[in-house]
């Protein structure tokens, strides 16, 4: 009993999703009278293209968890259709039970308060008693729970995009790379891993609505809020599953991506510009928005990098709304000067 007392402390004790997922595979598997492998799969992608996403995975003789990249190209990842009864307990909402092998699998789904998002798969040698599938639903319960509490806190209410309190923690994980903290490791061998790591690029987009302030007052707030509400599902669905989305306040909306060039970074936007442009929203019609980029620098302040693509933005509204600015560009045109001060500041 202490023991899975023990095991919730350690479970609930985390506002990080990766580490919780990797806590709740290694859970389950002490818990378990016998060997087990335990992993976590969920769904991503858009609807039609969903794919498996493996959050967390430990056989039995594993001393850690592997996981998949969080910015791994989804087209890499296996189909939904590619393992069928995993699907099946995903749509059946059920807990499923056959033999594989020598050995048994069960599966149970993984919910929020809204949907089913993925399946915990453990593979053992026997079948699994009833008190201990029951154990393991009860796991889940609090771990659902517990996820239903962060995202509370996490995110915004009207459209359940991220908000601003929890921009500058994932800016400063992303660029740090270090989606896990490595247990037992020093700070010094963090850095070093760290340094000799490839650097990837990450670009910061701010995105703000054009007129927005005429939308409220020809058609009232109630619809200018439905118009926010439904321009994040434009942004859930025209940018990449593993994108970062704030909302940052009022009409302003952040995304924070991972790509390989400018060019990339700039299409992706571009996409949800147009898309945006060509949606026509209840009552209110066709809307704009215009949007800055730039890209993340190794010795970035979350706010520094803000500043830039907001700069961007601003020159975006002068150029004529309903465009795509890269801060970048713009200073190599000469038709924007750098300033460093903010950065500068923001370090110490
Ligand atoms: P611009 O093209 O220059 O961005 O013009 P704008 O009118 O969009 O810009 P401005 O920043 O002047 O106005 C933003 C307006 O957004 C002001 C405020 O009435 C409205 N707003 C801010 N937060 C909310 C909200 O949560 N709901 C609604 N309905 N309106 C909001
Ligand atoms: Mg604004
Ligand atoms: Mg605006």
């Amino acid at each position: 009993m202490s023991g899975v007392v023990d095991h919730l402390a350690e479970l609930t004790g985390f506002r990080d999703r990766d580490v919780m997922d990797v806590t709740l595979v290694t859970a389950l598997r002490d818990l378990l009278d016998e060997p087990a492998a335990v992993a976590i799969y969920r769904c991503v992608g858009e609807p039609g293209q969903q794919r498996w996403l493996t959050r967390a995975r430990l056989n039995a003789g594993d001393a850690v968890a592997t996981a998949d990249s969080l910015w791994v190209d989804p087209e890499t990842l296996p189909a939904l259709d590619a393992h069928p009864r995993r699907l099946e307990c995903l749509t059946q909402r059920s807990v499923l039970q056959q033999r594989e092998g020598a050995g048994w699998m069960t599966m149970f789904p993984l919910a929020t308060e809204r949907e089913v998002v993925g399946v915990l798969e453990l593979h053992t040698v026997r079948r699994l008693k009833a008190d201990a599938r029951r154990m393991v639903s009860s796991v889940l319960r609090i771990y659902h729970n517990f996820q239903g509490l962060l995202d509370y806190s996490e995110r915004d209410t009207l459209t359940g995009l991220l908000n601003r309190k929890t921009f500058d923690e994932s800016f400063l994980k992303a660029v740090s790379e270090l989606p896990m903290r490595v247990p037992g490791e020093s700070a010094e061998a963090a850095r070093e891993r760290r340094h000799v790591a490839v650097h990837p690029r990450y670009w910061i987009g701010v995105i703000d609505i054009d007129h927005f302030k005429s939308i409220n007052d020809r058609f009232g707030h109630l619809i200018g809020d439905e118009v926010l509400l439904l321009l994040s599902r434009l942004m859930r669905n025209s940018f990449r599953f593993n994108d970062l989305l704030y909302r940052f306040g009022g009409e302003e909306f952040v995304v924070l991506m991972r790509c390989e060039d400018e060019a990339d970074a700039a299409h992706a936007f571009e996409r949800f510009r147009v898309n945006t442009a060509q949606y026509a929203f209840p009552q209110v019609g066709r809307i704009t928005v215009s949007i800055g980029f730039t890209q993340i620098r190794g010795d970035d302040s979350p706010a520094a990098a803000f500043e830039r693509a907001d700069k961007a933005v601003y020159h975006a509204k002068g150029a004529g709304r309903n465009q795509v600015q890269s801060h970048a560009a713009l200073i190599a045109q000469g038709r924007m000067a750098e300033s460093s001060h903010l950065s500068d500041i923001e370090l110490f």
